[in-house]
């Protein structure tokens, strides 16, 4: 299967990633994780990212767009993938069109995490990643075994930098302005699933197996 998860920051893209990925057996591109990454590593691709990421706001099309082109190349990725947090951007969407069409396949579905704002501030402020791979936990709704730890590595947790509630306000402007063209762009190819992603994590869960079988 060939997915796109498209959702408000909080609204829970990473906690269903890993659920999906294993049930479907595909690989999960988070260009999120892949761009923290490079500002970690300092690589020019991280350094051109850091300021519009620290801001809230979008990194421009072209990197994105190169790094899920190289991405997509990887074996992991043949049965079939999650894209998550991208495309954020029509144009995005247009070229990701075009990659797949030069491979002779398509997007099979977008799980649209449909969620009021008013519900994200709290998911956010609470919100602790393991940076390596990804996992997410939550001080209230999803607490490690052990806080500040995470459970399968035992390796510290950390926050976002950009998970305070005054950079959220800008990111939400931006998914509210650029991002939902995205779904609109995708229910005109009559693709798009939407799921109540302010209900518990097991009831999201249950409404993707729905959405995808
Ligand atoms: P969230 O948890 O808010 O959905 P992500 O981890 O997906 O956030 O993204 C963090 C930041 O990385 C975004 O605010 C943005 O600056 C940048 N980013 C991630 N994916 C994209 C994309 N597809 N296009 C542009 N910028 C992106
Ligand atoms: P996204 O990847 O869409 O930005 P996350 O999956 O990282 O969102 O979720 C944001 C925060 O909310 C995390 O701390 C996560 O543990 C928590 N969370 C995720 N899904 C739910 C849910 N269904 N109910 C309550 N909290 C959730
Ligand atoms: P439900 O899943 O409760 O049956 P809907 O499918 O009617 O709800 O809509 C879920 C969300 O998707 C709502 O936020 C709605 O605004 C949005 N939505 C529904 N249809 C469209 C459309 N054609 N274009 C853009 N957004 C839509």
């Amino acid at each position: 299967k060939r997915l796109i998860l498209i959702g408000p920051p909080g609204s829970g893209k990473g906690t269903q990633s890993p659920l999906i990925k294993d049930e479907y057996c595909l690989c999960h591109l988070a260009t999120g994780d892949m761009l923290r990454a490079a500002v970690a590593a300092k690589t020019p691709l991280g350094v051109k990212a850091k300021e519009a990421m620290d801001k809230g706001e979008l990194v421009s099309d072209d990197l994105v767009v190169g790094i899920i082109d190289e991405a997509m190349k990887k074996p992991s990725c043949q049965n079939g993938f999650i894209l998550d947090g991208f495309p954020r951007t029509v144009v995005q969407a247009q070229k990701l069109d075009e990659m797949l069409e030069k491979k002779g396949t398509k997007v099979d579905k977008v799980l649209n995490f449909a969620i009021d704002d008013a519900i994200l501030e709290e998911r956010i402020t609470g919100r602790w990643i393991h940076p390596s791979s990804g996992r997410s936990y939550h001080t209230k709704f999803a607490p490690p075994k052990v806080p500040g730890v995470d459970d399968v590595t035992g390796e510290p947790l950390i926050q976002r930098k950009d998970d305070t509630a005054e950079v959220l306000k800008s990111r939400l402007e931006a998914f509210h302005r650029q991002t939902e063209p995205v779904i609109d762009y995708y229910y005109k190819k009559g693709i798009v699933a939407n799921l109540h992603a302010e209900k518990p994590p097991k009831e999201v869960m249950a409404e993707v197996q729905k959405a995808l079988s």
